[in-house]
């Protein structure tokens, strides 16, 4: 039986957006909530938009470049170059400070305000860029705190935390979205919609991740 209602945080990239329809296999009634930050490219925005609205879901953007501009990171900074990979010991500069934490307690306000206590999140600590707020733990130590800040009883879904990005691919198949994810979402740092530039990080491993899954549904 589905549950009530949810939130996702949702970026119209391929995770969030396979997130999405997750939650709408899950829940009657879906929302979602959109970050922006002073992305490089606001057309990921956009892109979030359409993907909500043709999924016939409640789409509720919130500006929070303020908070994002505290850090320095290449993301949201042209002036940077992004890291290619990941620099020994580090992060790579394309992580933002505390992003999670942030998207996580915005949106478990807007939640709450809402009477929604389901929070879904498409972060995935398989293929781990080093981003320490994408790990279980982190998810887990938030929940509980969400869960005393504001006295409530708060779930985080993070359905694709033990998949890899083949898997992410083989779930939005599954879901009869795979065509949507692969053309309609925007993954790529470059802000190319599909399947992007095809050289940034995030292109690299949505890619190899397309290629793996396209080759086990071959077999
Ligand atoms: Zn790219």
């Amino acid at each position: 039986m589905k549950k009530d209602k949810a939130l996702v945080v949702f970026s119209g990239g391929q995770d969030s957006t396979t997130c999405l329809f997750w939650a709408l296999e899950h829940f009657k009634e879906v929302h979602t909530i959109t970050f922006t930050y002073g992305q490089r490219h606001s057309n990921e925005v956009d892109a979030a938009r359409k993907i909500a609205s043709d999924a016939g879901v409640d789409f509720h953007p919130v500006d929070i470049t303020q908070i994002a501009s505290i850090g320095k990171n290449s993301l949201t900074d042209s002036s940077m170059e992004m890291d290619k990979e990941k620099p020994a010991g580090s992060v790579p500069n394309t992580f933002v400070p505390g992003r999670n934490l942030f998207f996580l307690s915005i949106a478990a306000v807007y939640a709450r305000e809402s009477g929604i206590y389901d929070i879904v999140t498409g972060v995935s600590q398989t293929d781990f860029s080093g981003y320490p707020d994408c790990r279980d733990t982190f998810i887990r130590s938030m929940n509980v705190s969400l869960n005393l800040a504001m006295d409530s009883q708060f779930v985080i879904h993070t359905p694709l935390m033990w998949l890899d990005k083949a898997q992410t691919w083989a779930l939005a198949d599954r879901l009869g979205v795979f065509e949507l994810v692969r053309n309609e979402t925007i993954t790529c740092y470059n802000g190319v919609s599909g399947n992007g530039c095809g050289h940034c990080p995030a292109c690299r491993l949505r890619n190899e991740g397309l290629r793996k899954c396209l080759e086990n549904k071959g077999k």
